[in-house]
């Protein structure tokens, strides 16, 4: 999952990449409005943390526009805890949901997984598949309930197909939300990785569909 963070108070900025970082997800990020509606018009996000009071471009306009635009990832937008007119303007605009400053990390995190599988269509913090299963409170894996440890991008790129199962997912796709903005996308990494997982979990679990790319079973169709 790939996430971006709009904040222009360079601290939050920061810790919000580490801990998202930490919490298993690609993180880019922008200290001002125009460069972050910009990421946010060319590039693919899971979610975005967007910051209301930004230079350059206010928090409301790049949300509206965004919405105009078709752009409908999941929005969590960062408000003034005393101004409620703030986040009846941010949900109006688009937003999902919002978080009052100051809060607590752990709260942000949780939003962020919520959104994430909502999006994909999960109400349950945990999700199966067959007998895998990942918590993505802790970003632990089990397979038969023995725990599986993996790199995190092992994790991130479990992560992604087992939100999306049921459907072909492209190296492409991955690619684009799996690794950062800058990092030095190769989709031959992916098989890579997709190799490593396959030593790690049962074989059959991710199935490889000639030349568009990978499928995980959601159980109902498995044999
Ligand atoms: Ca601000």
């Amino acid at each position: 999952m790939r996430i971006l963070v709009i904040e222009d108070d360079k601290d939050l900025n920061r810790q919000l990449v580490t801990a998202l970082g930490d919490g298993g997800y690609a993180v880019d990020h922008a200290f001002d409005g125009e460069e972050g509606y910009f990421l946010g018009e060319t590039e693919p996000y899971d979610v975005v943390i967007l910051d209301l009071g930004l230079p350059k471009m206010d928090g409301i306009s790049i949300l509206e526009q965004w919405r105009r635009a078709e752009r409908t990832m999941p929005v969590i937008i960062l408000t003034a805890r005393d101004r409620w007119s703030e986040k009846v303007a941010g949900m109006d605009a688009g937003a999902d949901d919002y978080i009052a400053k100051p809060f607590h990390m752990e709260e942000l995190l949780a939003r962020v997984r919520a959104q994430v599988r909502r999006a994909a269509g999960h109400a349950k913090s945990e999700i199966e598949c067959g007998n895998v299963r990942l918590d993505t409170k802790s970003a632990r894996v089990t397979s038969d309930g023995q725990q599986v440890k993996l790199t995190s991008h092992e994790y991130r790129l479990l992560a992604y197909l087992m939100h999306h199962q049921g459907r072909v997912v492209s190296r492409t796709e991955l690619v684009e939300h799996l690794y950062e903005q800058d990092f030095d996308r190769d989709s031959n990494t992916i098989e890579v990785f997709i190799g490593r997982l396959r030593k790690k979990l049962p074989p059959e679990l991710i199935e490889t569909v000639r030349g568009l790319g990978y499928r995980m079973h959601d159980g109902s169709d498995a044999a």
